[in-house]
């Protein structure tokens, strides 16, 4: 017997009807013989709709009432469907992630996982019952409710699948899997078959929106095999697993981009030991995301820090670059909420040297103006104006023969001999 664990999306279950049709296919699923375990998030936009609400009443809600507050979403999705698999004459429950035993660390908004005691998911299973888990949220160890920062369900969905042993974890997706780029905004990206944790790890890292990052790290550190494809249709979707390190792999595996940061800078700090180590333990203790750092040394001995971090981390940032500026007697800070930052990833171009030099070309000539540049062994990262983004994505979507019309002629080839 095969055990599946199952995620719907926001989208995937943002209607009665879709939650019908989401029913629907978990006891078609179940009467095949398969034990099966849903995670679900909230319906459609709610989370959105909740955080907006905080925000009209509050400018800085208390991070633990925002976690109360957000965990409801996921509440209200896993009763409708277990209600829906009733009405349809089959037996199902569903739990919140507390009842379930997801235990997390206190950090409110973006807990981390640190035991999943699945018993009772096993119990309901073993009683023949469909399993309902809400999404996004656990509770810490003393019973505090948290979640697990945006997207978090593929994380909950993963967790419950390393701590179930499942065969495999389905993440169910308004999209038909990985793209190579945005299809939004690069209509000719092309779906990805198979991709390495370690790719994915910087596709989602970068910005491709399609699984949580935490949910593939998790899915590394615990070997969970993740298929991630639409809810609308059959088509297989991306397999993301451990690849074989001596195959021969694609030098680019993905364009992706990301709006959420801003750029911070400090202008006129002494340049002498400990000013960035104080700068970024204030950030730290803040609990503020620090990603891309730049510091520029004057020759009069003053230096600016510049560094990106995630907007929604932006007012606590700001509250610590106060205290730090007038600490270190810094002239002055700003903030630039206009940034974008366009990425190219790819675990061939640790082989093949040049990837860095076409992309800043690529860029160029597109007259993309590059701010930053930041770098691991299989991504290369530039912070560019915000409303230059998308023609930067298409760009080296191009330049690095990612378009589809250059495979078309293999996709043609392969489906002519398979018809
Ligand atoms: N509902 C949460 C969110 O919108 C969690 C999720 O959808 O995965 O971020
Ligand atoms: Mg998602």
């Amino acid at each position: 017997m095969t055990l599946v664990v199952q995620k719907y999306g926001g989208t995937s279950i943002g209607t009665v009807e879709r939650i019908h049709a989401v029913a629907g296919k978990l006891i078609a699923r179940r009467l095949s013989g398969d034990d099966i375990v849903a995670v679900v998030s909230a319906m459609g936009h709610v989370t959105d709709e909740l955080v907006s609400l905080a925000s009209q009443i509050s400018s800085d809600p208390p991070d633990r009432e925002m976690d109360m507050l957000l965990a409801t979403g996921e509440q209200v999705s896993i009763a409708l469907l277990a209600i829906a698999i009733h009405e349809k004459g089959h037996d199902a429950v569903s739990f919140t992630g507390p009842q379930v035993g997801i235990v997390t660390d206190p950090v409110h908004g973006k807990a981390k996982i640190q035991a999943v005691r699945a018993d009772r998911v096993r119990e309901a299973l073993a009683q023949g019952k469909i399993v309902i888990v809400a999404g996004f949220q656990g509770a810490t160890a003393d019973g505090q409710i948290t979640t697990l920062g945006r997207g978090g369900s593929d994380t909950t969905a993963v967790a419950i699948a390393a701590g179930l042993g499942a065969d495999v974890c389905e993440i169910y997706t308004d999209v038909d899997g990985v793209y190579t780029a945005d299809p939004r905004i690069v209509p000719a990206a092309r779906k990805i078959d198979v991709i390495s944790y370690e790719e994915m790890l910087e596709m989602a890292a970068s910005g491709a929106g399609v699984l949580q990052l935490r949910s593939v790290e998790f899915a590394r550190n615990h070997g969970v095999v993740i298929h991630c494809r639409s809810s609308f249709n059959d088509h297989p979707g991306t397999i993301v697993k451990e690849v074989d390190e001596t195959m021969e792999q694609a030098i680019i595996s993905g364009v992706t981009y990301d709006i959420s940061e801003a750029k911070i800078t400090i202008r006129d700090v002494p340049d002498r030991p400990g000013v960035a180590a104080t700068v970024f333990t204030r950030m730290s203790d803040a609990n503020v995301n620090v990603d891309m750092i730049i510091q520029n040394v004057s020759e009069d001995g003053s230096t600016d820090i510049s560094f990106t971090a995630p907007k929604t981390d932006l007012t606590r940032a700001k509250r610590a670059v106060e205290e730090v500026v007038s600490e270190l007697h810094a002239r002055t800070w700003s903030v630039d909420e206009s940034v974008a930052k366009v990425s190219l990833v790819g675990a061939g171009m640790k082989t093949h040297p040049g990837v860095a030099a076409q992309m800043f070309r690529a860029l160029a000539e597109a007259d993309v103006n590059i701010d930053m540049i930041s770098t691991s062994s299989i991504r290369i990262s530039c912070v560019v104006e915000g409303d230059k983004v998308e023609q930067a994505v298409r760009a080296l979507h191009t330049s690095f023969g990612l378009d589809a019309d250059e495979q078309a002629s293999d996709m043609r080839t392969l489906s002519g001999r398979g018809e």
